[in-house]
């Protein structure tokens, strides 16, 4: 079994803050969005969100599930695609060379980046990574790619960045192939497949499994009663 490493679980739990199946969405508002960043402790307290960094994050999440569509077969909109593209340029990130701390901190990172190496630009890191945004160097794993949300954005940004920094990793690593959205679409629930060929298209193959090929049954049943032509 492959385990699901932290990277895709953000990511996965990014993509399931809308449940299409319940109607129901978890992002609704600017608030929301803080409070779920603060819940994945990519923002130190709930603060007041900027509403184009709210349509920003659904942007971003509405790209990422139609890309995570293609795994199951799924054709993804580009123009929904394209959005996102655009909302991850406003997402930039740092290429490290720092091991990540314990904590998931990053603190005394190097970045490639930046008006000065070290000194202020040191400092200001290690203050970001103690305030807003503090566990916001994402979860970059010892051995995976060292991304993290570039220091200089503010802190709402910056949390979403580590979304981008996960989706960036998984894409690398090649586990994007085992994000996948639900192949039924009243479900649409993305999930980690854990199949030893990563041939999983549903969810659940005894609930979203069974209605698809229960649906293809009734559907194979109506062709084969419908008369082949109209008498006279
Ligand atoms: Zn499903």
């Amino acid at each position: 079994m492959h385990e699901q490493p932290a990277a895709a679980r953000l990511v996965e739990a990014f993509a399931n803050t809308i449940d299409v199946e319940l109607d129901t969405d978890d992002l609704s508002t600017p608030e929301q969005l803080a409070d779920w960043l603060v819940q994945h402790r990519l923002l130190a307290a709930p603060r007041p969100t900027d509403p184009a960094d709210h349509v920003l994050a659904l942007r971003l999440r509405a790209g990422l599930r139609e890309r995570l569509g293609v795994p199951v077969g799924d054709r993804p909109a580009p123009e929904l695609l394209a959005e996102a593209e655009q909302a991850l340029r406003a997402l930039p990130l740092l290429a490290t060379v720092t091991l990540p701390t314990d904590d998931g901190g990053t603190a005394g990172r190097a970045t490639t980046g930046g008006p000065a190496a070290g000194g202020a630009a040191a400092d200001r890191a290690a203050a970001g990574a103690a305030t807003d945004g503090g566990t916001a160097g994402g979860p970059t794993s010892p051995t995976g790619p060292h991304l993290h949300p570039h220091p200089d954005l503010p802190p709402v940004r910056r949390g979403l960045a580590a979304v981008a920094a996960a989706w960036s990793e998984v894409v690398i690593t090649g586990d994007a192939a085992r994000l996948k959205r639900c192949a039924e679409h009243g479900c649409a629930w993305v999930f980690w497949d854990v199949s030893k060929n990563r041939s999983r298209r549903w969810c659940s193959m005894r609930v979203c499994g069974n209605r698809n090929k229960a649906r293809r049954f009734a559907a194979k049943r109506s062709t084969e009663r419908t008369p082949a032509a109209p008498a006279g």
